[in-house]
């Protein structure tokens, strides 16, 4: 082989092995877009009056719900997405609220755009802890809604998960595929959702700009590695986490249970930051160690 080919064959094969997360052109890479906002509204420091929640809408068909630091200091995000044979909402808040109203509503709003007579609902979560799932109750209540279980086995068999957290498997919206990717690590039946339509990675507690909590330091930095290598060949728009603790000051975070947060870090972060977390992990201590970074910290909880 001469030397010409040889070159060619390495290029080739690099490029098998590393098919990196980019675009051939600066031209939106041909998913469908939306707006973040430049900042959320700011809850605080005077509460009366304060609406429960901000709706804001990245796209028609994804909506992005976000608690008041008035209704819980956590303000959590929760996002609902719609597919041409159901809707998918992630996480139902921190607090007794309105939510299962405030959800029906977008969903009538929807439906009602779209010329639809009603949608079924699906009602998942990035994972168990309570700041995520205290809306549940009221959703079951609801007609046409099926509301996911919060153990890891409940959301295994959802899911149909035959090899957990190994396996990635698929959730179908109608014409909307979502990618479900097992991180425990955070919480045992963390998981984080791709869809390909918009190419947003949620990623629920396990990044986000704010404090990583890292319950199993070990499984952690596995599924940071898995999260890696699943975006290793896809285009990631955004990385949407479930709550934000940082300022916009580099390496500065809010202390936990603050409302009034007037200058608060973006939501979006990017795959660098994930590369950025799995290097952390691999060079400092592998989850087991506090590390502030710029934009999260590593916070082992034991
Ligand atoms: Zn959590
Ligand atoms: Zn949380």
């Amino acid at each position: 082989m001469n030397r010409c080919r040889v070159i060619v064959l390495i290029a080739l094969i690099a490029s098998v092995r590393d098919p990196a997360a980019q675009a051939p052109n600066p031209d939106g890479g041909g998913v469908r877009r939306g707006v973040l906002p430049r900042a959320w509204q700011v809850s605080g420091p005077q509460c009366i009056g304060t609406p429960q929640f901000q709706v804001h809408e990245y796209n028609p068909d994804l909506i992005i719900v976000r608690e008041s630091g008035c209704s819980n200091y956590e303000k959590p995000f929760l996002f609902l997405m719609f597919g041409q044979e159901r809707a998918l909402l992630l996480d139902t808040g921190a607090a007794k609220t309105d939510v299962a109203q405030v959800v029906s509503k977008l969903i009538e709003q929807w439906s009602r755009r779209n010329g639809r007579r009603s949608l079924p609902l699906v009602v998942a979560h990035t994972h168990a802890h309570g700041d995520h799932i205290a809306g549940d109750a009221d959703f079951k209540a609801l007609a046409n809604t099926s509301v996911v279980g919060t153990t890891p086995a409940a959301v295994q068999a959802f899911f149909r998960f035959r090899n957990w957290p190994t396996d990635v498997v698929t959730f179908d919206l109608g014409g909307r595929i979502l990618d479900i990717i097992p991180i425990p690590g955070h919480e045992p039946s963390s998981i984080a959702v791709y869809d390909r339509q918009t190419a947003i990675l949620f990623t629920g507690d396990t990044l986000y700009p704010g404090r990583l909590y890292v319950q199993d330091a070990a499984t952690f930095t596995q599924s940071i590695q898995r999260l890696v290598d699943f975006t290793r060949d896809k285009l990631v728009t955004h990385i949407l986490g479930n709550h934000i603790e940082q300022a916009r000051t580099a390496y500065l975070d809010y202390p936990i249970r603050t409302v009034h947060q007037p200058d608060e870090h973006v939501l979006e972060l990017g795959r660098a930051h994930l590369l950025e977390l799995n290097g952390a992990l691999r060079d400092s201590g592998g989850g087991t160690k506090r590390v502030a970074l710029r934009d999260f910290t590593i916070w082992p909880t034991k």
